[in-house]
C-alpha cells in the first residue's frame, strides 16, 4: 500500500525507481552494475571469499581446540559454530545470487543489498536472543568483504563508481539510494553513480550532502525521518524533489501521474537550454554575471554547458575528504588548480581556501577539527582550521599561486570575522610567495576576496573592503549563525529563513556598502540559486550570483523576465516589513 514521507526539498525533480538502502556503515562498499558477461564471474568472487572466510573460522576452532583442549571456550566456540552456520546460510547466498543475476549488482553490493534484508527481518522478531543474531550476520558479511577487499576483482570497479549512465543500466532499471545519512564525502562518491535519486533520513536543506545533492543535478530529498527504516529493500519508490516528499509503494495511478511529471520536467528542462548563450541581462539592460559552484575540477564541464561566464566558488576542501587521512600535497592541489583554471578557458576562477569542520569533517587522523560534542559549527572551521594549520594552508596557498600562472584566479577566505584573522592570512599569503620566488617558482597574481558569512564580518563589512577587493556572501552560514540554527539538523530546518529581516538588513547592508565603494560583491551561498530569490537580490543591488550549474538556467529565465528599477523600491519595502515572505509572491 502506497504511503509518504516528508522531507525537505533539496534538488528538483522526480526519480521513479527502485530503492536501495545502504546502512550508514556500508556507503564505503562498491555500488556499480556489472555487464551480463560478469555475472558468473561476481557469484564466483563471492563464494570465493565465502570459502575463505569459513577456511578462516576453521582455523580459529581448530587452534582454539590445540590450545586449550575441547571445552576451555564453550562460549566462543559456539559462536564460531554460529558463523559458520550464517556463512551458509541458504536465505542469505540465495539472497545475494538473486541481486547479481537479476539486478546485476556487483558482488559487494549484492552482499549487503541482502544483508539489509535480513537484518530486517532479524529487527522484526519476537525472540531478542534471534534479534541478537543480528550482529553476528553483520560481523560475518564483513569477514566477507574484508576478503574481497584483499583479493583482486575479477571485474575491476569502474572508476566513477559505475558501469553506465543509471537510465540506460544494463538491467535498466532506475535506482534510488535510499540512506539514514551521507556526508558530503559519501554522496561526492555517489556523484557520477548509478543512483538517479537520494533520500536520507536526516539532514538540512544547506547542509553539505545536500549541496552535493543539488550540484548532482537529480531529485533528492533529506531530512526524511524514519525513510530508512520504512522503506524496504527493492521497494519501487518515487522521489519527488519539488515538494520534498517520497511515496513508497506506489499505485498505478500516482506512477502514471508522477511519470508525467518527469517528462513535464524534461521538457522544461530542453526547454531552458536554450538560453544558454543567451546574455543574462534584465529588461532594463542590466548586465549580470552568473558564475558556478564547483567541488571538483572535472566540474568546469558543466559549469561551461551552463553558461557560467567564471566559477563563482571552488570548494577546494572536497579536495581533502575520503582520502584514508592522506592530505593532497602542493603538487596534486597545483594541478587540480591549474587543470579548472585551464578548463575555464581564460574565464575567472574563484578558488576558495579549504573550508573544514562542522558538516565537512577530514577524514580521521588528517588534523584536528572540532569534535562533534562540543559544536564544531562554532569551532575549528574554514579560516581558524587554516590559520591552526599553517604548514598545510602554505601548501594550498602555493598550489593556488602556482595554477595562477595559468589562468585568472581569484582567491576567497572563508569565515573571517577578525582583523587579527585578516592580518594572519595576509601575511601567510606573502610568505607562500616569498617561499615561490626564494625558490625561482613561477607564479600568477590574485585577487584576494573574503566571504561575508558570520554576522560579526556583515557588521564590519568597511574593514574587509579596506584589505580585500572583492567580497562574496555566504548565505549558507550567515543564515545559521544570524539566526542560531544549525544548516544540517532538519529539526530546526523550519526555523531557517532566508528572508528573516535580520538576514536581510546584513545582506542589503553589505551589498549596498560594496557597491559604494565600486568593489565587486556576490552572493555565493543557496539563496543565488533560488529563483524565488532572485528578483530580491536583483532589487537589493546584486549583480554577481555564483550557484550550482544546474541552476543557472533558470535564475538566467528570472532575470530575462526583470526589470530592475522598478525591483528596487519593492525589495525595500521587502526589507522593512515585518513579514518579508509575505511581500515576496507581489
Ligand atoms: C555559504 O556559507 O553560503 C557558502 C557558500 O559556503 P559553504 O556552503 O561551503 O559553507
Ligand atoms: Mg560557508
Amino acid at each position: 500500500m502506497t504511503f509518504t514521507v516528508h522531507g525537505l526539498a533539496v534538488s528538483r525533480g522526480i526519480a521513479i525507481g527502485r530503492a536501495v538502502i545502504v546502512a550508514s556503515s556500508r556507503i564505503d562498499v562498491a555500488h556499480y552494475i556489472v555487464k551480463p558477461a560478469q555475472v558468473a564471474g561476481e557469484i564466483e568472487r563471492l563464494r570465493h571469499a565465502r570459502d575463505a572466510v569459513a577456511a578462516e573460522i576453521g582455523k580459529i576452532q581448530q587452534g582454539l581446540h590445540e590450545l586449550s583442549g575441547a571445552d576451555a571456550h564453550p562460549e566462543l566456540s559456539a559462536l564460531l559454530d554460529v558463523h559458520l552456520m550464517l556463512l551458509q546460510d541458504e536465505q542469505l547466498s540465495s539472497g545475494v545470487k538473486h541481486w547479481i543475476v537479476e539486478r546485476q549488482y556487483n558482488a559487494e553490493w549484492a552482499l549487503t543489498s541482502q544483508l539489509e534484508v535480513i537484518a530486517r527481518q532479524f529487527d522484526e522478531m519476537e525472540d531478542p536472543y534471534l534479534r541478537e543474531r543480528k550482529a553476528d550476520l553483520e560481523q560475518v558479511v564483513e569477514r566477507i568483504l574484508r576478503v574481497m577487499r584483499g583479493a583482486a576483482s575479477a571485474v575491476a570497479a569502474p572508476a566513477a563508481g559505475g558501469d553506465g549512465d543509471p537510465a540506460s543500466g544494463t538491467t535498466g532499471v532506475p535506482l534510488v539510494l535510499v540512506a539514514h545519512d551521507l556526508s558530503p564525502a559519501d554522496m561526492l562518491q555517489f556523484k557520477q553513480s548509478v543512483f538517479t535519486g537520494f533520500v536520507t533520513d536526516v539532514g538540512g536543506k544547506t547542509s553539505h550532502t545536500a549541496i552535493v545533492a543539488r550540484s548532482m543535478d537529480i531529485p533528492a530529498v533529506v531530512g526524511a525521518r524514519g525513510a530508512s527504516h520504512l522503506v524496504r529493500q527493492d521497494d519501487w519508490v518515487i522521489i519527488d524533489g519539488d515538494a520534498g516528499v517520497l511515496l513508497v509503494d506506489p499505485s498505478p495511478m500516482l506512477l502514471a501521474e508522477y511519470s508525467d511529471k518527469q517528462r513535464r520536467g524534461e521538457v522544461e528542462r530542453e526547454r531552458l537550454s536554450r538560453l544558454k548563450n543567451t546574455p543574462a541581462v534584465s529588461l532594463d539592460g542590466q548586465r549580470i554575471e552568473l558564475l558556478a559552484n564547483i567541488e571538483q575540477p572535472q566540474d568546469v564541464v558543466s559549469a561551461l554547458n551552463a553558461g557560467a561566464v567564471g566559477v563563482g566558488l571552488f570548494r577546494t576542501e572536497f579536495l581533502f575528504m575520503g582520502r584514508a587521512g592522506k592530505l593532497p600535497d602542493e603538487e596534486e592541489q597545483f594541478e587540480a588548480y591549474r587543470r579548472t583554471v585551464e578548463g575555464m578557458q581564460g574565464l575567472p576562477v574563484t578558488i576558495r581556501t579549504i573550508d573544514v569542520g562542522a558538516d565537512k569533517p577530514l577524514d580521521r587522523g588528517a588534523g584536528r577539527t572540532s569534535d562533534d560534542h562540543i559544536n564544531p559549527a562554532m569551532g575549528l572551521r574554514a579560516i581558524r582550521w587554516s590559520l591552526a594549520e599553517p604548514a598545510v594552508f602554505l601548501v594550498q596557498l602555493r598550489a593556488i599561486l602556482r595554477a595562477a600562472a595559468y589562468g585568472p584566479i581569484h582567491l576567497l577566505i572563508p569565515m573571517l570575522a577578525h582583523a587579527s584573522e585578516i592580518r594572519q592570512t595576509l601575511a601567510l599569503i606573502e610568505r607562500a610567495r616569498e617561499q615561490l620566488s626564494a625558490s625561482g617558482t613561477e607564479y600568477g597574481p590574485l585577487r584576494l576576496g573574503a566571504m561575508i558569512e558570520i554576522p560579526a564580518a556583515a557588521l564590519t563589512v568597511p574593514l574587509f573592503l579596506r584589505h580585500f577587493d572583492f567580497l562574496s556572501i555566504g548565505t549558507n552560514d550567515l543564515i545559521q549563525y544570524t539566526l542560531a540554527i544549525d544548516r544540517a539538523d532538519e529539526s530546526v530546518a523550519h526555523l531557517y529563513n532566508p528572508v528573516h529581516p535580520a538576514v536581510l538588513q546584513l545582506l542589503a547592508s553589505t551589498i549596498a556598502q560594496s557597491r559604494a565603494q565600486g568593489k565587486p560583491v556576490t552572493v555565493c551561498g543557496e539563496m543565488a540559486g533560488d529563483v524565488s530569490m532572485t528578483r530580491l537580490l536583483l532589487g537589493l543591488g546584486l549583480r554577481s550570483f555564483s550557484m550550482h550549474p544546474a541552476q543557472i538556467l533558470a535564475v538566467k529565465q528570472q532575470i530575462l523576465r526583470c526589470d530592475t528599477g522598478k525591483l528596487s523600491s519593492w525589495a525595500q519595502s521587502v526589507l522593512v516589513a515585518e513579514d518579508p515572505a509575505a511581500l515576496m509572491t507581489d
